[in-house]
């Protein structure tokens, strides 16, 4: 079912053609329930070995449209993990000093320790797609040469995002890509609730309707990005995002298939270590035994 949504370079995403809901997979509600809940609990024993194992880690880069379901994905899916072995990262307008440095100066410095796993809510993907979309790029302060024309410009940083991936996995990290891909009926039904609960209204801003009108210009900077980037090592997953116990359930499949993938294990003790362990626990018995006379 996951592998319909993954795109890792060998062929191109149309958007218009790709399912926002679960219809065309025919499923059954309570046991996508079940099965992410079972998913969550392998996710929960994996981690717990990647920790320990701290050979790898892992970067889920979380991207989506407003009230796609980013935060609440996150809440759902690793709620339940070892806060010890988890970071995220939301990444919103950057700041003046962020701007003054190269554009992945901010993720590189978020990249976990190995072990760990970081997810980063929005990320250098926007450096493609809202930069791209409002021409932020046109105004930033570089040289004449390092702008140019916009194909160009996005070109280079679809070629420099893929290194960086590339660098990445070569240095011991794995690189999830998820697009919560929501339809445009569905937002405005999202949008509407966070209008009308005075508890969502903190979650609205003016701003997303005015983003909301470019959803054409968005939906070709996500295919342009998808396309762009999508390798084997760091594929891309387009997933449905209109109801949320589907997509948290493709969200915990993917997360536990890479997890799978990483095979991390718990720290073989050298048998020096080991014969240690026994008398250690020698000791300790004979403590008991002490406090029983
Ligand atoms: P929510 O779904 O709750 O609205 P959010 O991720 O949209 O969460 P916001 O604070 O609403 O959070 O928005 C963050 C904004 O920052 C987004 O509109 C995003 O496009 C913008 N942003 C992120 N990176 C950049 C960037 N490099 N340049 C300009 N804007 C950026
Ligand atoms: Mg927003």
């Amino acid at each position: 079912m996951l592998k319909k949504y993954c795109y890792d370079g060998s062929r191109k995403l149309d958007l218009k053609s790709v399912p926002t809901n679960s219809k065309s997979d025919h499923v059954d509600k309570k046991a996508i329930l079940e099965k992410t809940a079972e998913n969550q609990q392998k996710i929960h024993q994996l981690q717990d070995k990647l920790y320990a194992d701290g050979r790898e880690g892992l970067i889920i880069v979380l991207q989506a449209r407003d009230a796609a379901g980013k935060d609440s994905t996150i809440k759902h899916v690793l709620g339940g993990i070892n806060p010890q072995g988890v970071d995220v990262y939301s990444f919103k307008q950057p700041s003046g000093a962020e701007l003054a440095h190269d554009f992945l100066w901010r993720f590189n410095r978020s990249i976990p320790q190995r072990g760990k796993i970081a997810i980063f809510n929005r990320s250098y993907y926007e450096d493609v797609l809202v930069v791209r979309v409002h021409k932020l790029y046109e105004k930033y302060a570089m040289p004449k040469r390092c702008i140019g024309k916009a194909d160009e410009f996005f070109k280079k940083r679809y070629g420099h995002i893929v290194n960086y991936e590339e660098y990445l996995y070569d240095n011991g990290y794995r690189i999830l890509k998820i697009f919560l891909n929501v339809s445009k009926d569905k937002q405005k039904e999202r949008f509407l609730e966070r209008i009308e609960q005075p508890e969502k209204n903190w979650k609205f801003s003016d701003s997303d309707l005015a983003e909301r009108a470019l959803w054409e210009k968005y939906s070709g900077a996500y295919e342009d990005a998808v396309n762009n980037t999508a390798t084997k090592k760091a594929p891309w997953y387009v997933l449905p995002a209109d109801q949320k116990w589907y997509t948290r359930y493709l969200v915990s499949k993917a997360i536990l298939e890479v997890l799978t993938d990483m095979d991390p294990r718990y720290p073989e003790m050298p048998q020096g270590q080991v014969d240690r362990l026994q008398v250690c626990k020698e000791q300790l018995m004979k403590e008991d035994k002490k406090a029983e006379k």
